[in-house]
């Protein structure tokens, strides 16, 4: 198979995704990152179009980069215009890059309808505007707008629009799919015809409205495409633009074409995990080789087998993108995962024997008490090392009481009313029992707040150690005992983050629940560290 490109637009069409705004120095900390992955174009954005896109191709200048070239975008000129005093073009020029990419319509009806402009002004358009750019010595993609729309309804005028861009010096015509519609067959068809009417190497841009753009675009190398745009984890206008995080895996994986090297693709998770970092996203733990899921095995029948054989639930070695295999605890389990996670943590468990057997017994009486463990690791690992032989818990909770009370700051007015809580609680840790009370902006917090401060005097580590969310979930309500209530707890200590859940009717309790198997969790862990 031949040498393909990759071509990253994450900061020109991923930016236009609703919720996403990049500022220039997130853009500059992307561009390194894709460059690492091995990225070959990266589309920086559209000079002519903001200032803050000037602005970042004045700094990105400085950054050296190993493997990528920066590209410009920008339209060709406008109509009954000149290209030489086109202000978008001669920005593009300004930019200061090597290659430029440079979008004009391949659509009759595009042209007529939306530009409203001749069929024949349409192309002396391109023509004149790929001229222009390449007389100033850069490499230009031209991106064909509609094109598989435009092809379907005017064959001839699309090609027409292709010939004159190639006629021009553009060094690759990158075919769009634009508005997302076209199925795999379509493309395949259309670059067939593209190919036999030039040799200028082709590319493909794809959008995801019809969740066909991955598909589009492999569809595309098949027939022999070798430039491919897409954005990470997808991200672009309406549906988004093909994911480069399947695609690349894809191409190299499945389609033996080398676009980035084996140490490069093993970048792949933490990029797109990177990425959604910097655009404020959460990452989909369900994104196909990168996801948190993605590798993650549930059903106890599945687990057992992946204990046996690592590949016999897994079409790649998830190292490869640099992710890595879950084995998920919930009721569903089999034996094999309890043994298979506790393997994993450390902790020896006997494959033979009542030890695995009953703690599965009492995770599926949990969990139909409403705890649950997937998303919550650590109350599992302490739920495990608590069943441990010997254990001695760094804490132990003696009793607590939380008062919440309502008060009127004026009486002569509803509101506002000031809430307070206070929590008092006794905890033992060794032989001594401490007794400490604290305020709170909520009961939870009043709670969260006494437990540290009596702790505290013991482990003045645990200063580090911070609530970062806190999620109440409803359950189904049951045989008349009211709601029960799940809690989950983020925690961080600043560099590791961990979950854990808290089940009851009652929501302090769920809470205060968590909040133990959190301190708990960091505890055990700190304790681990010091002894190795
Ligand atoms: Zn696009």
């Amino acid at each position: 198979m031949a040498q393909v490109q990759l071509y990253d637009t994450t900061l020109r069409d991923g930016a236009q995704r609703e919720g996403i705004s990049f500022s220039v120095t997130d853009k500059l900390d992307i561009v390194r990152r894709l460059d690492e992955l091995g990225i070959h174009f990266i589309e920086g954005g559209w000079p002519g179009s903001n200032p803050k896109d000037i602005e970042f191709f004045n700094r990105v200048r400085k950054i050296s980069l190993h493997n990528a070239i920066l590209v410009a975008f920008g339209s060709t000129r406008r109509p009954k215009a000149r290209a030489a005093n086109d202000a978008n073009l001669r920005a593009m020029v300004d930019a200061g890059v090597k290659a430029v990419t440079i979008v004009g319509k391949s659509s009759a009806l595009q042209v007529s309808q939306v530009l409203e402009t001749t069929l024949d002004e349409n192309i002396s358009m391109i023509a004149d505007s790929i001229r222009y750019l390449k007389a100033k010595g850069l490499t230009v993609f031209f991106d064909a707008e509609h094109f598989f729309d435009g092809y379907k309804a005017n064959a001839d005028y699309a090609r027409r629009c292709l010939a004159a861009a190639a006629e021009a010096g553009a060094d690759c015509l990158v075919l769009c799919d634009t508005n997302g519609g076209a199925m795999p067959n379509d493309i395949t068809i259309a670059v067939e015809a593209a190919k036999a009417i030039t040799s200028v190497p082709l590319g493909i841009h794809t959008h995801n409205d019809a969740e066909l753009a991955i598909a589009n675009t492999l569809a595309a190398v098949s027939a022999g495409v070798t430039q491919v745009q897409g954005t990470i984890n997808g991200y672009g206008e309406r549906c988004g633009n093909a994911n480069l995080c399947s695609i690349i895996p894809a191409l190299k994986l499945k389609m033996g074409i080398d676009c980035v090297t084996d140490a490069q693709l093993g970048r792949l998770t933490e990029v797109a995990h990177y990425v959604s970092e910097v655009a404020n996203l959460i990452p989909d733990p369900f994104s196909p080789y990168v996801g948190f899921s993605a590798f993650s095995h549930k059903g106890g029948l599945h687990v057992s087998a992946v204990a046996k054989w690592e590949n016999s639930y897994q079409h790649v070695d998830p190292a490869m993108v640099g992710n890595q295999p879950r084995v998920l605890v919930s009721e569903l389990s089999g034996k094999g995962n309890i043994i298979y996670k506790a393997r994993e943590l450390g902790i020896s468990l006997p494959e033979e024997g009542k030890e695995a057997k009953n703690i599965l017994e009492r995770i599926k009486w949990l969990e139909s008490h409403g705890f649950q463990y997937e998303n919550a690791e650590a109350s599992f690992e302490v739920l495990l090392r608590r069943a441990q032989p010997g254990y001695q818990s760094p804490f132990e909770l003696v009793d607590f009481m939380v008062v919440v009370e309502a008060r009127r700051r004026q009486p002569t007015r509803r509101s506002p009313e000031e809430t307070l809580s206070e929590a008092m609680i006794k905890v033992k840790v060794g032989t001594e029992i401490m007794h400490t009370a604290a305020e709170g902006n909520g009961p939870v917090n009043a709670l969260d707040q006494a437990l540290r401060k009596a702790l505290l005097q013991f482990y003045p580590s645990l200063a580090q150690v911070k609530l970062v969310d806190y999620k109440v979930r409803i359950l189904e309500e049951s045989g008349g005992t009211g709601s029960q209530v799940r809690v989950l707890i983020e925690s961080s200590d600043g560099v590791n983050e961990w979950r854990t859940v808290g089940s009851s009717a009652n929501i302090i309790e769920a809470s205060w629940m968590a909040l133990v198997d959190s301190l708990e969790y960091w505890l055990l862990k700190e304790k681990a560290s010091g002894e190795s």
